[in-house]
């Protein structure tokens, strides 16, 4: 299907349009609505179709509608749907048990979103060291580049002065270092530090992969100062990356982990999960939250599960991750006054672009492709998880004609 690139693809409000509504209106929202998905793809209401490698920001796992997601929440809409923390909720004591069974962690805290596990993830991380005696151990090293959220301690976390301005003074207790800089790490370790707070695979950042090699030193570093390694894979986890968690690439085991995006596949639901020993300072009434692990949360979460850890999944992911890479590698050497470089792992890639990033996903959403911007200059291709060889082709077949129109024609690059 084609979709006409107008005059407005040249004006950068073209991508996203500033839509007058009754909502704050502080994101940049292009001018469509779905009405259908299915799969991979969306519709809108008069039929216009589009191939979702956005996938609502990693978060559509399973694609659109998927059928075991909708049964399950259809008959979990029977049933309560809410009964607060003051009562058992058996779909999250099942949901807790095999996200268990599948990581390295013994406990979760059930929350409704990625910032919010993250702050169970500070929290935890600082209670164990008050919890050790040692109250004054609360600060973590973060890293330049990073996304953690949108919260006030999130914001202090991920260090982003755009996020933070204008908020009042950032909570204290984040130090930033550059990006997998071992020394700065060390450097910056005081008798104050708690742990040490990154995304493996940073996502809004701009698609940065932290090396396996600088995951396991940094690791071996917290071991040496009693740090707590606490590792934010809201984006990256729950399969994103061929792994169920991306951190297994490195064969390193964190303390800490935050989930969130995949694991509702599309429903509200995030996670902490902590090693016994890590949260052992998150006794009786140190936390809390009136809907995490609400039971319609957690029975989508377990089916999401019930997919994402059936056998061979997670190694279909990983084999398509690879054909992606191929494609994306030919689509660069096709385009090189586009395409800068590709970087990524599994089905999370970024493409750093040549032209503003914000060019070439309006120029591929023409071409009837959906996909994210991220810092860096980068455009975010997340298809759900669920994709197969022909998504995989009709993508890069949508992202080369989408290079060919924003090539320029005549002077060769690299002269200056
Ligand atoms: C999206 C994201 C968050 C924040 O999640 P919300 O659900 O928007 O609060 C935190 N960390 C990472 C790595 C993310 O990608």
């Amino acid at each position: 299907m084609f979709f006409g690139l107008d005059r407005k693809l040249a004006d950068p409000l073209a991508w996203s349009m500033i839509l007058t509504s009754a909502l704050y209106p502080t994101y940049a929202r292009a001018d469509i609505a779905f009405t259908r998905g299915e799969g991979a793809w969306l519709y809108t209401e008069s039929g216009d179709r589009y191939l979702d490698f956005a996938s609502g920001v990693a978060v559509l796992s399973l694609g659109h509608e998927h059928p075991h997601l909708v049964a399950t929440l259809k008959a979990a809409a029977e049933k309560p749907w809410h009964v607060s923390n003051l009562f058992r909720i058996p779909q999250a004591e099942r949901l807790a048990e095999r996200l268990v069974e599948a990581t390295f962690a013994d406990v979760v805290f059930f929350a409704n979103s990625g910032a919010e596990a993250v702050e169970c993830a500070i929290k935890t991380v600082r209670k164990y060291h008050a919890a050790n005696g040692q109250p004054q151990r609360y600060r973590l090293i973060t890293f330049e580049g990073a996304f953690h959220g949108r919260t006030l301690a999130t914001i202090a976390a991920g260090g982003n002065a755009k996020y933070l301005d204008g908020f009042g003074p950032p909570l204290d207790g984040f130090d930033q270092v550059p990006f997998a800089d071992l020394e700065a790490v060390e450097a910056a370790i005081t008798e104050e530090t708690a742990g040490v707070l990154l995304e493996p695979v940073q996502g809004e950042g701009g698609l940065r992969v932290f090396p396996n090699g600088f995951l396991k030193e940094l690791r071996a570093l917290c071991d040496a100062r009693g740090l707590l390694m606490a590792l934010d894979e809201v984006q990256s986890g729950v399969g994103r990356t061929g792994k169920f968690l991306a951190c297994e690439h490195a064969g390193v085991t964190p303390d800490v982990v935050a989930l969130a995006k995949g694991l509702g596949g599309g429903f509200p639901l995030g996670a902490c999960l902590a090693t016994r020993e890590a949260a052992k300072g998150m006794t009786l009434g140190t936390h809390g939250s009136t809907f995490g692990g609400n039971p319609l949360a957690t029975a989508v979460g377990g089916a999401v599960l019930d997919v994402v850890l059936s056998e061979g999944f997670l190694a279909r992911v990983a084999s398509l991750g690879g054909l992606l890479r191929q494609r994306l590698a030919e689509l660069h050497d096709r385009h090189p006054r586009v395409i800068e470089a590709v970087r990524g792992e599994g089905l999370m890639f970024g493409l750093k672009t040549r032209v503003p990033n914000g060019d070439l996903a309006a120029a591929a959403r023409a071409e009837g492709l959906l996909t994210v911007l991220a810092g860096d200059n980068v455009v975010r291709l997340l298809p759900p998880l669920i994709i197969d060889e022909s998504h995989i082709s009709e993508a890069c077949n949508r992202l080369d004609r989408a290079c060919a129109r924003l090539a320029a024609p005549a002077e060769p690059l690299g002269a200056a």
